[in-house]
């Protein structure tokens, strides 16, 4: 189970990507997959590269669209276990609409988004996960729009599993990836992944300032709809752990009628020529 191939990344070092690729890898191998069990999907920028890095089924996609591709996947051969992957600025920007809409669509893919508030691949410019007064070559005075709560986001539009994590933290990062692989439906998983070149001011050490851990806090439950949204509002959504999860909702697969359990890479396709024959001349 070594989900490991000979490319070498070519992140800057220090870069948080290495950490959520490392994660994958454990969380994959924890969970018992083998490499022929899994398809990593990913997106356009620096993180978007981490499809090539693991030692599974990859595609690098297009900008903002790995969703709609993942859930393709997922809906044609529902053996393999699959994840997206991407930036906040392919997510939550061009592929807003997507991440929406898997959410409510509810198909069994693990979206993890590797957060770093900037556009990394293009030089650093502001992203919708920005704060408000961020200063880059596109905001040279300070962003004037907000950013966006992406799991208050989430939350409130149907999500089953919503968590966060952070790059420094392996051991949290591999176990909430194992948890949003087990989970049975749509899992977003937002981890901070610092860019260290072009972010100066969301370094490793802002988060560890900053993260409050889930766990340290007392009666916290993930079941709680209210608590969760309640407890990001207070901390600024900077908290990391599993935030909520829904294990009751069905995913869109138990849902769907009239489709196959096995999906369409296992459903009998051949054709007879004289029904090829007839099918070419109908469309044609
Ligand atoms: Fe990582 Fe930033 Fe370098 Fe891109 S530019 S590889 S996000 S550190």
């Amino acid at each position: 189970k070594d989900f490991r191939n000979n490319i070498k990344p070519n992140w800057c070092p220090g870069c948080g990507d290495f950490s959520v690729q490392a994660a994958i890898q454990r969380a994959s191998a924890n969970v018992g997959l083998e490499p022929e069990n899994l398809a990593v999907v990913s997106g356009i920028g620096c993180s978007g590269r981490i499809s090539g890095y693991i030692n599974s089924y990859g595609f690098h996609s297009i900008h903002g669209r790995s969703l709609p591709i993942a859930q393709g996947v997922k809906m044609a051969n529902r053996d393999l276990t699959v994840i997206a992957s991407g930036g906040d600025g392919d997510g939550f920007a061009i592929g807003m609409a997507h991440t929406v809409h898997a959410i409510r669509r509810n198909i069994d893919v693990t979206y993890i988004v590797m957060d770093n508030h900037i556009y990394g691949l293009t030089k650093g410019q502001t992203s919708p996960r920005s704060a408000e007064g961020f200063k880059t070559k596109s905001t040279p005075t300070g962003s004037i729009e907000s950013q966006i709560s992406i799991m208050e986001l989430a939350i409130s539009s149907g999500a089953g599993f919503v968590a966060q994590s952070f790059s420094s933290d392996l051991k949290e990062l591999t176990s909430i990836i194992e948890q949003g692989i087990n989970h049975k439906g749509f899992s977003l998983i937002n981890v901070f992944s610092p860019c260290v070149t072009f972010n100066k001011v969301n370094t490793y050490e802002w988060f560890k300032e900053n993260i409050t851990k889930l766990d340290a806090i007392e009666g916290y439950d993930p079941a709680n709809r209210t608590q969760a949204v309640n407890t990001l509002m207070d901390h600024n959504g900077l908290v990391t752990g599993l935030i909520y999860q829904n294990k009751e909702r069905p995913s869109y697969e138990q849902l769907v009628n009239g489709f196959s359990e096995t999906g369409l890479v296992k459903q009998n396709i051949s054709l007879e020529k004289d029904t090829f024959d007839g099918l070419l001349t109908e469309f044609m």
